[in-house]
């Protein structure tokens, strides 16, 4: 994955002439913190873990991004995904850098008690550098709304005082924000139809695959058929389903509650992960993991517009390949921008302790959404480049302008 980011990083620094003084900043992190911190296992025993926090620029605002608990998890990863996350905060204009982090561990192998503590002990060795004016995490693979809740209780116990600004994706009971779930999905809808109208698709009927059925995937699937689309098929780690009138995803989600998986829904044909990405659909939304899209399986892609729920779902060279074949991507940083933006006004009503109603947060992320997508679309057409090159040549620009004129210090 960092080979990924810094690869996008470099075409995009040429583009821009900058600078070797700063392109050898911005090519690498800024901070990064690793901590091997003991935790009591229920039987008494203690366990070592690893756990990392990594900023990559805070030129433009506090350091922003997520915790996973992951047992592949790794600092190169970290780094890699904390620069996907200062980029993205300047695509879409949010005064925060970059940042990620995580434990390798695989929290389905540990008690919740266990995991309390793990995420406690690592919340403090990390408190060096993490606070609601330095940066503040959010959840990733692995956390969520309970773990968010530890951190920030914990660091409030530090301050003597509640500090629901330290963390973003709490629950609402402690400052969490109305619309946090379904932000990335609705953004990704959002991006996704103002796509399909520039090149001149018409939402109505028009026919979709999601590839992974999670927080991103399932929220997608359904507001993009609630924008009038046809959800073809979706699948996770068990395998895709497909059905040519279209799933019911009501149904879909009824089993996915009943902790069935989605192997187990009848009403549909099987497929692999494989074949859903080479359905013939208008709209492909790869949703699940990195690198699924790569060179060896992009000739069998025949989706019109693809939207990047997961980050890094394409590779380089797929992404010469559709650009070439006239695809249009709607790149990561862009498409699956809006928990970000949400996780903004998670921050701004902590700090206020003043809340909105969900809709005011709907319609707040919405705006930005089409103002963002409008700017890089023009961009886009200016240069006459791919919609992911002018996300980075803006990003990158608005990065590098806040840290020049800041001065290298001292
Ligand atoms: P999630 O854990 O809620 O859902 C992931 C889904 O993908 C699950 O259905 C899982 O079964 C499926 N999946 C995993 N590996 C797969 C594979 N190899 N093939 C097919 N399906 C697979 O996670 P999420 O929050 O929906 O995140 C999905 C992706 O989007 C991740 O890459 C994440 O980093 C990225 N992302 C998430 C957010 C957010 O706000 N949640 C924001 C930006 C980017």
């Amino acid at each position: 994955m960092l080979d990924i980011a810094q690869h996008h990083f470099d075409i995009t620094a040429n583009a821009l002439g900058l600078d070797d003084s700063l392109r050898t900043v911005l090519r690498s992190v800024k901070r990064e913190l690793v901590v091997h911190f003991p935790v009591e296992m229920d039987d008494g025993s203690f366990r070592v873990f690893t756990g990392f926090r990594v900023q990559h620029n805070i030129a433009r605002g506090p350091a922003k991004g997520g915790l996973r608990f992951h047992p592949a998890m790794t600092i190169d990863d970290a780094r890699a995904l904390a620069m996907y996350m200062t980029w993205k905060a300047a695509v879409v204009d949010l005064p925060f850098g970059g940042a990620k982090g995580g434990v390798i561990i695989d929290p389905r192998t540990i008690t919740t008690s266990e995991l309390e503590r793990l995420t406690r002990r690592f919340t403090t060795e990390i408190s060096l550098i993490i606070g609601p004016d330095r940066d503040i995490p959010a959840p990733d693979l692995g956390t969520g709304p309970q773990v968010m809740a530890w951190i920030m209780d914990t660091l409030s116990m530090h301050a003597g005082f509640s500090v629901p600004a330290s963390v973003t994706g709490k629950p609402t009971a402690i400052g969490g924000s109305e619309g946090r779930y379904t932000a990335t999905g609705r953004g990704l809808a959002i991006v996704t139809v103002q796509g399909m109208g520039d090149r001149g698709l018409d939402p109505d009927g028009a026919t979709v695959a999601v590839q992974g059925f999670g927080q991103v995937g399932a929220v997608s699937a359904d507001l993009l058929a609630a924008a009038g689309m046809r959800v073809v098929a979706v699948s996770d780690t068990s395998g895709g389903l497909y059905r040519e009138s279209g799933l019911d995803l009501a149904a879909l989600h009824a089993l996915k509650e009943e902790g069935g998986r989605l192997s187990d829904f009848a009403p549909a044909d099987r497929i692999s992960n494989e074949e859903l990405l080479g359905l013939d659909v208008d709209v492909l939304v790869p949703a699940a993991i990195e690198a699924q899209i790569t060179g060896a399986n992009v000739d069998r892609v025949r989706a019109r517009v693809i939207a990047e729920g997961a980050n890094a779902p394409v590779d380089p060279d797929a992404d010469a390949v559709l650009a070439d074949r006239g695809v249009l991507v709607l790149p990561d940083i862009l498409a699956n921008a809006g928990g970000l933006v949400v996780s903004y006004f998670e921050w701004v009503q902590d700090l206020q302790a003043y809340f909105w109603a969900a809709g005011e947060v709907n319609a707040r992320l919405r705006e930005v959404m089409i103002r963002s997508y409008q700017h890089v679309r023009a961009a886009a057409d200016t240069a006459d480049i791919t919609i992911r090159d002018a996300a980075y040549r803006i990003a990158v620009d608005k990065v590098a302008h806040a840290t020049a004129v800041r001065g290298i210090y001292p």
